[in-house]
C-alpha cells in the first residue's frame, strides 16, 4: 500500500493510504480527478496565438537577416570588381 500522493497547500503529504492502482486516497482521488480541469473553450486558441507570436519572434530576426545578407553590395561569388 502506498500512500496518497496529495499534496496539502501548506507543503505536507496527505497521511493516507492511496486507493489500490491510483495514486490518491479515496478523498483526494475526486478533488485531483484531471476532468474536473476541463478545457477552457479558448485555451486551445490561446496556445495557438502563443506559438504564432513565438514563432514570428524567431523568424523575423532571420528574415531581416537574409534581407540583409542580400543587400550587402559585393557578396555574390563570381562577381570581382
Ligand atoms: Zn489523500
Amino acid at each position: 500500500m502506498t500512500r496518497c500522493v496529495y499534496l496539502h497547500s501548506d507543503g505536507s503529504q496527505c497521511i493516507s493510504d492511496a486507493l489500490e492502482n491510483a495514486d490518491f486516497c479515496g478523498e483526494h482521488a475526486y478533488e485531483t480527478d484531471v476532468t474536473a480541469l476541463e478545457e477552457h473553450p479558448f485555451r486551445k486558441l490561446v496556445l495557438r496565438l502563443i506559438a504564432l507570436i513565438l514563432l514570428l519572434l524567431l523568424l523575423i530576426p532571420y528574415y531581416r537577416f537574409l534581407q540583409s545578407v542580400n543587400m550587402a553590395p559585393g557578396i555574390e561569388a563570381g562577381e570581382s570588381g
